[in-house]
């Protein structure tokens, strides 16, 4: 199983992808978590990541590509993963798709998290209180930069996995267990 949770910032992916880990044993990407394991480490490609992150800015495709190719190789991955936050362009989708292709890999399914911006922008709010800000680009100022970026450069992922008939859309904004149980039904599906 290789799927992909797509969706903007603070649309439940991460609880989703915990929640998909657990139930279906396949390891989670999360480019986010990557870079900002990167960048604690203080590496010259985290440090410039850790700069664009906490403007909500994207990092460069290859930068992104990189780290991604690298992981997949693993031999964890060998059974499926689930990718968290990648891709996020349509550059960086099509690198993918080139990626798997040259493996002799496919994707299973591209399940989208639907949530109106207004329900983001109070989630996001909250996830800051409880963890005390432990993210550095968890404020409304970054989020508002996170969702437009969302908005311009990931959005039209939508129409890219529609065409190859791979996306599922999920409302994101029923209860957590509802969205679990529609995301299972789309699992059961998935090759
Ligand atoms: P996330 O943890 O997925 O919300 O990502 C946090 C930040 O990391 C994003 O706002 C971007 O700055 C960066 N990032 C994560 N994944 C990607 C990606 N696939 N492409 C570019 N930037 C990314």
């Amino acid at each position: 199983m290789r799927l992909i949770l797509l969706g903007p910032p603070g649309s439940g992916k991460g609880t989703q992808a915990a929640r998909i880990v657990e139930k279906y044993g396949i390891v989670q990407l999360s480019t986010g978590e990557m870079l900002r394991a990167a960048g604690a480490a203080g590496t010259e490609v985290g440090l410039t990541a850790k700069k664009l992150m906490d403007r909500g800015e994207l990092v460069p495709d290859d930068i992104v590509m990189g780290i991604i190719s690298e992981r997949i190789d693993e031999s964890d991955c060998a059974n499926g993963f689930l990718l968290d936050g990648f891709p996020r362009t349509l550059g960086q989708a099509e690198a993918f798709e080139k990626l798997l292709e040259d493996k002799g890999l496919s994707l299973s399914v591209v399940i989208l998290l639907e949530v109106a911006d207004e329900v983001l922008l109070s989630r996001i709010e909250n996830r800051r209180r409880e963890t005390g800000g432990a993210r550095s680009d968890d404020n409304a100022e970054t989020l508002k930069k996170r969702l437009i970026v969302y908005h311009d450069q990931t959005k039209p992922l939508i129409g890219f996995y529609k065409e190859r008939g791979l996306l599922k859309s999920i409302d994101g904004m029923q209860a957590v267990e509802k969205v679990g149980a529609d995301v299972d039904a789309y699992m059961a599906e998935a090759k």
